[in-house]
């Protein structure tokens, strides 16, 4: 392995820390480190893989092409890692971890932390998954688990930046087989605690599944009457007044990023950028074009860059890989 002290000590702490269990260590060494004071981040968002149409590939093919390109020093992915687990049975499950898993062992080439999107989170759906709900790892424990989280949601520091990875998906008062957006209450508590101890000179990242603000979704989930036009209620975090507010308090905090909506969006409001960052499977692995809206587009399969700098700013960039579904 031929990497330098700053990228293995970066590995090191991460491992020391339980943040990155063995599979998600790179399996190869990456020809670059950190470059001056700019930390290179990767974006991965809705892989959704699975056995049928090549996502596997697809999602290998995602990650070398920023392996050997953008040489990000660190990955985030976004949630929805595998195709479906929430309505699916636990053969089916346990198969798309393994392929999820051994992909990323053989092709990432930087740390990488995870988020927990409403595809990762075993058998909400208790008929169509067959779970009782009394499974040791059922729901979010077994999304915890594969991912290697620490905790559902979590925090850690990189390159002078603060890193925040919220849990979006909530369960859904009026539809047991269904799930809402935003962040509880014992987890806004936690979120609120850490910003207030977090220097402002600190910059800050936040990376959920499910946007906090987001505009285009309305084009494909939406209900217009005479007098409203309403989202979807699994679309954009109901409760994203009290996060955008919080954030208002908090002039460390940057960057909102977010998976979900498999479009690219950037919304930039009251000094934080909200970044919806398209999808690496587009739409589901068929193309960009939606099965049920073919007249609007998805992304085209790809990722977000960011380059982040100690002062705060940033550049950021949505990087397509080539796949042809
Ligand atoms: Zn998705």
């Amino acid at each position: 392995m031929n990497l330098t002290l700053s990228r293995r000590g970066l590995i090191a702490a991460a491992a020391a820390s339980g943040l990155v269990p063995s599979f998600l260590r790179p399996a190869r060494a990456a020809s670059t480190t950190r470059r001056g004071d700019v930390l290179r981040v990767a974006h991965l968002t809705d892989m959704h893989v699975q056995p049928e149409l090549r996502a596997g590939e697809g999602f290998a093919a995602c990650l070398d092409h920023m392996g050997s390109g953008f040489k990000a020093d660190l990955i985030l992915t976004g949630g929805d890692h595998i195709f479906d687990c929430f309505e699916t049975d636990e053969a089916r499950t346990a198969t798309q971890w393994e392929l999820y898993r051994s992909v990323l062992k053989k092709h990432a080439t930087a740390p990488v932390q995870a988020c927990i999107g409403n595809h990762d989170i075993w058998g909400w759906n208790k008929g169509k998954s067959k779970t009782s709900g009394n499974e040791p790892n059922w729901g979010k424990k077994r999304a915890v688990a594969e991912l290697g989280l620490p905790a559902r949601y979590h925090t850690f520091d990189q390159g002078g930046w603060r890193f925040i990875a919220l849990d979006t998906v909530q369960t859904d008062p009026n539809d047991a087989n269904g799930y809402t957006a935003g962040v509880d209450d014992e987890q806004f508590d936690w979120l609120s605690g850490l910003l207030s101890k977090t220097p402002a000179s600190m910059s800050t990242l936040v990376y959920s599944h499910i946007p906090i603000l987001h505009a285009a979704g309305g084009l494909f989930n939406r209900t217009v009457k005479k007098t409203t036009h309403s989202l979807g209620a699994s679309l954009v975090c109901l409760d994203n007044l009290r996060l955008v507010h919080l954030f208002s308090k908090h002039q460390g905090v940057k960057l909102c990023l977010s998976g979900h909506v498999h479009n690219v969006e950037r919304i930039d409001f009251q000094g934080v950028s909200y970044v919806c960052s398209g999808a690496v499977s587009g739409a589901w692995w068929r193309g960009n074009k939606a099965d049920d809206k073919p007249h609007v587009a998805r992304a085209v399969e790809g990722y977000v860059t960011l380059e982040l700098r100690s002062d705060g700013t940033f550049s950021q960039g949505y990087e397509t890989y080539g796949w042809k579904a």
